[in-house]
């Protein structure tokens, strides 16, 4: 298509006259956060949303608060991946102190509730312009739960989603900073490993008890020791589920679950298959019964160089930098000054030279290639199956980790609002330059094709209950 028959800096306009209602969508994701797997509310109102300005949603399968959501007609079929849950637990105002808007409810402490509607308003900024020009090409926005489970897009795949002819999938995360990111996030499983022993008087006759404990404990012990010998970036994290119902009764059943990552999807074969055993050996030394229930789990990213560039031109030349006031920089110091001693330091060492200190406003190039993240996403899967880009965008002062309270306080603050457009332009920018140059999706998928050397996607529960990873 004739690049020239369309005014990118339209999609810029669109955004900005249209920002208000998705930055009040946003803001009502946040003031009612739902927990994965159960984003009726926030599903709900992002399919009206999108029905009301000419999308048309599909749902597949058995899951209720996932859709995809599609515009246009022929040329490249672009797809930009949404969430919306929260963390368990979370709760917490727009504030720079510790302030729950109600005690262990949850919380949008990885700014969900601004990921979903920053692919929404890229999306409608994206039909807008194709509309105006009558250009070719279709713009789909997939709507993800569960990805703090990080078995959602898995889960989704299974229901027929992204093996649906979509070409490329793009997408964003709040953070600290802005930048295209080209290093990979972890491979993970997550396993619920159940004992069964016999029950026992602990007192009177701890002979004929069994204990379904004594197994988690030394499944754990064996999975610490398991530690020493494991690739570098590979990790093991567990919590007891069920310990059993007082000390005086022999615990007949008892529960740890755990997440294993490693950085690819065969490591993590690797140390799945080493685990299990571990677990087995703990059956074995205390008379008890395991069983074994693999929740799913998320494969590694794949970068994409040739989106990256895409993306890295949209973030930096094209929707960049952002403007913040003098209360903006109060609010954002104060929260920053709340983080534990030196992890502003330890973020900032992690950054290129020069950055700064306070709030990313200008987007930095893309800075972290060959790294490995030491945190999973289920982007991984739809990473696997296509190829797959994803840009940072700042949401919150240099240094705040994700799954914080102060996480929670920005993205429910115009900090987070400005980063979340931020993400959109620099998305929809991208989605105007694929479709008018078609040679860079099928550029892309070369890459793609070659980071795979012809293996094709099966679910990560699948791959590693298969014969090949036992
Ligand atoms: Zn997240």
């Amino acid at each position: 298509m004739d690049k020239t028959k369309m005014d990118k800096k339209a999609i810029l306009t669109c955004i900005d006259e249209n920002r208000a209602s998705f930055e009040a969508l946003a803001l009502e994701i946040w003031g009612a956060p739902e927990l994965a797997y159960q984003e009726h509310e926030a599903s709900r109102l992002q399919m009206e949303f999108l029905r009301q300005r000419g999308f048309e949603v599909t749902r597949k399968g058995d899951m209720p608060t996932a859709f995809m959501a599609e515009w246009g007609n022929g040329g490249p079929t672009i797809g930009i991946l949404g969430e919306y849950d929260a963390l368990a637990g979370m709760s917490q105002t727009v504030s720079a102190s510790i302030e729950p808007a109600a005690p262990k409810a949850p919380g949008h402490g990885c700014g969900h509730n601004l990921l979903g509607v920053g692919g929404l308003l890229a999306v409608c900024a994206v039909k807008e312009a194709l509309a105006a020009h009558g250009v070719k090409g279709t713009v789909r926005y997939y709507g993800c739960p569960a990805e703090e489970v990080l078995t959602g897009k898995g889960d989704m795949t299974k229901a027929g989603y992204f093996l649906d002819g979509t070409d490329v999938a793009l997408t964003w995360h709040p953070n600290d900073s802005s930048s295209v990111t080209a290093a990979t996030l972890t491979a993970m499983v997550s396993a619920k490993f159940r004992f069964k022993g016999i029950s026992a008087h602990a007192g009177g006759a701890p002979e004929a008890g069994r204990s379904a404990l004594d197994a988690v404990e030394l499944m754990n012990v064996g999975a610490n020791y398991l530690r020493e010998h494991m690739v570098a970036q590979d990790r093991l994290h567990y919590i007891i589920t069920n310990g059993g119902l007082a000390p005086n009764i022999v615990p007949a059943e008892a529960e740890v679950w755990y997440f294993a990552r490693a950085p690819h999807d065969g490591e993590l074969a690797s140390l799945w298959r080493r685990l299990v055993k571990v677990a087995k050996g703990a059956a074995l030394m205390t008379e008890t019964d395991v069983e074994i229930e693999l929740l799913g789990g998320c494969y590694n990213t794949l970068p994409n160089l040739v989106l990256n560039g895409v993306l890295e031109e949209n973030l930096c030349g094209f929707a960049g930098p952002v403007s913040y006031s003098e209360e903006e920089r109060r609010f954002a110091l104060e929260i920053q000054n709340s983080l534990p001693a030196g992890q502003r330091d330890a973020a900032l060492s992690r950054m290129p030279e020069g950055s700064e200190t306070l709030l990313n406003a200008t987007p930095l190039p893309c800075f972290d290639a060959g790294r490995f993240v030491m945190a999973s996403s289920d982007v991984g899967d739809v990473a696997n199956i296509m190829p797959t880009s994803m840009v940072w965008a700042a949401t919150w002062p240099l240094g705040v980790p994700p799954h914080s309270w102060q996480a929670v306080a920005c993205a429910g603050s115009s900090l987070g609002l400005k980063g979340m457009v931020l993400a959109a332009k620099t998305l929809a920018g991208a989605v105007y330059d694929l479709v008018s140059d078609p040679d860079i999706v099928r550029r892309a998928r070369d890459e793609f094709d070659a980071r795979r050397r012809g293996k094709t996607y099966r679910p990560i529960g699948e791959l590693l209950s298969s014969d090949d990873a036992k």
